[in-house]
């Protein structure tokens, strides 16, 4: 992952570069990145407390393959759709099966609660997930083309009380990590009842400005005319504030269904803003949607909605369905650039001088390791200064010091790396006294 917006953009540079690169030196696709290994720790931070926060509201972990058949998606997402039309990492294989790099998960979700019977399980059925997905979008800081999704499901019931306590999560989520600075926003995009009629005004509406609006307003215009809404472009701001609105068009369910959720938002004391602009990507979405931005840097953190069609279109029954997804790496970025010290493992590290002393270590190293003491050692270096520059940047609380006169005499000497205070204990007693100085 990119530390800051400056790598990002020379990531996103090199494209020149990738072209030429020499036959021995690869670097990682444009708009993907590596997670390296110090910065897994921010990784685990977000991963615990999103299973800290599964478990509380007694979610269950799903897994589904990277790959899907393309058409999982293809029926899903909405023909009209970016992610469709643009953005989908298509293959085929040698048996000529046509299969797609995830660009979500909600989808392959309900395929598999179709696939296994999910459905006779307690209703809803409540899962979460976390992994990499793909779009082959336009990389820039904060969007990538590999990015990864933590995200929860509630598969099985209609009411709006799941909506809110869904949107109550992600929020939840984002307070487990200490980020507060965030704004809510909330709309819905009615059913199949009432959304036809109210596109078909929202088209009477715009095509009369045809030729005024973006190019790619035309384009929404007759594929997916409830994009029109989402425009950010200059041009067609000042049309979409007079476009008729939704919320007057709704049918009577689903005027009554968004009466409750924002009943529900603020009996909960939830600062929400009302969208009537807000309509998401994909087109399985139906009545409530959601996004929470970082009130930082206006990114969107989490999105997600209510998806009552989704497993109608994959094949199933209707199963309505509510879920939303977090952005991992936006928020990686948040939680690294706040004063959120991430806690750093505490650890001994073993030194050893001299070749007696290495062979004699390592069966103490190990007798430490069963006694769950963490232990970081770096053999190969010979010097006592060497490896004491090691223990200190990697900020060990002990270093173990065997030499060979520790060998002679089956001793070993414990060093505490803060104040440099040394002691010589026996090495029979040595898990002892290395727990009773780590408590
Ligand atoms: P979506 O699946 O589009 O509803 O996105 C849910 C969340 O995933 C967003 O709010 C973002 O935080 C994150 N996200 C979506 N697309 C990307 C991307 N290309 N790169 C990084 N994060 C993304």
């Amino acid at each position: 992952m990119p530390k800051s917006k400056k790598e990002v953009s020379r990531n996103i540079k090199s494209k020149k570069g990738r072209g030429k690169e020499k036959a021995n030196s690869f670097s990682t696709p444009k708009g993907m990145h590596d997670i390296l290994p110090q910065d897994q720790i921010w990784w685990d931070k977000l991963i615990n407390a999103g299973q800290e926060l599964a478990e509380l509201y007694d979610f269950y972990r799903i897994e589904t393959p990277i790959l899907e058949s393309a058409g999982v998606f293809e029926r899903s997402l909405g023909e009209a759709t970016d992610v469709l039309e643009k953005q989908m990492y298509i293959l085929k294989t040698k048996g000529g099966d046509k299969l797609a790099l995830r660009p979500e998960a909600t989808a392959p979700i309900m395929r598999s609660y179709i696939q296994h019977h999910l459905g006779y399980w307690a209703q809803p059925l409540r899962v979460y997930y976390f992994g990499p997905m793909f779009r082959h979008e336009h990389a820039q800081a904060g969007r990538y083309r590999q990015f990864h999704q933590f995200g929860f499901e509630t598969i099985g019931d209609a009411d709006a009380v799941y909506d809110v306590q869904l949107i109550l999560m992600m929020r939840h989520f984002l307070e487990l990590l200490k980020i507060s600075d965030i704004k809510l926003q909330v709309n819905t995009i009615g059913c199949r009842v009432c959304r036809p009629h109210y596109q078909r005004k929202l088209q009477d509406y715009y095509k009369p400005l045809k030729k005024k609006i973006c190019k790619d307003c035309q384009r929404r215009l007759e594929v997916n005319p409830l994009r029109l809404l989402d425009c950010k472009n200059e041009v067609c701001q000042e049309f979409k504030q007079n476009a008729p609105s939704l919320l007057n068009n709704l049918c009577q369910n689903c005027n009554s269904h968004f009466r409750e959720v924002l009943e529900l938002l603020e009996n909960s004391e939830v600062p929400y803003e009302p969208n009537p602009f807000l309509v998401r990507g994909l087109d399985y979405y139906n009545r409530t949607i959601f996004e929470i931005f970082s009130g930082e840097n206006n990114l969107a953190l989490a999105a997600g909605g209510r998806y009552d069609y989704l497993a109608e279109l994959l094949g199933g029954r209707l199963v309505p369905a509510v879920g939303g997804a977090l952005g991992m790496e936006r928020v990686i970025e948040i939680i690294k650039s706040g004063n959120n010290s991430a806690k750093v493992p505490t650890k001994v590290f073993f030194i050893a001088i001299g070749d007696q002393a290495k062979k004699a270590a390592l069966p103490y190293m190990i007798k430490l390791r069963k006694a769950g003491v963490r232990v970081a050692e770096s053999l190969g270096k010979d010097s006592l200064k060497s490896q004491l520059g090691a223990a200190d940047r990697q900020k060990a609380k002990l270093a173990l010091i065997f030499g060979q006169k520790e060998v002679f005499e089956e001793s070993i000497i414990i060093r505490d790396m803060k104040n440099g205070a040394q002691e010589t204990v026996s090495l029979s007693k040595i898990v002892e006294e290395v727990k009773k100085r780590l408590r």
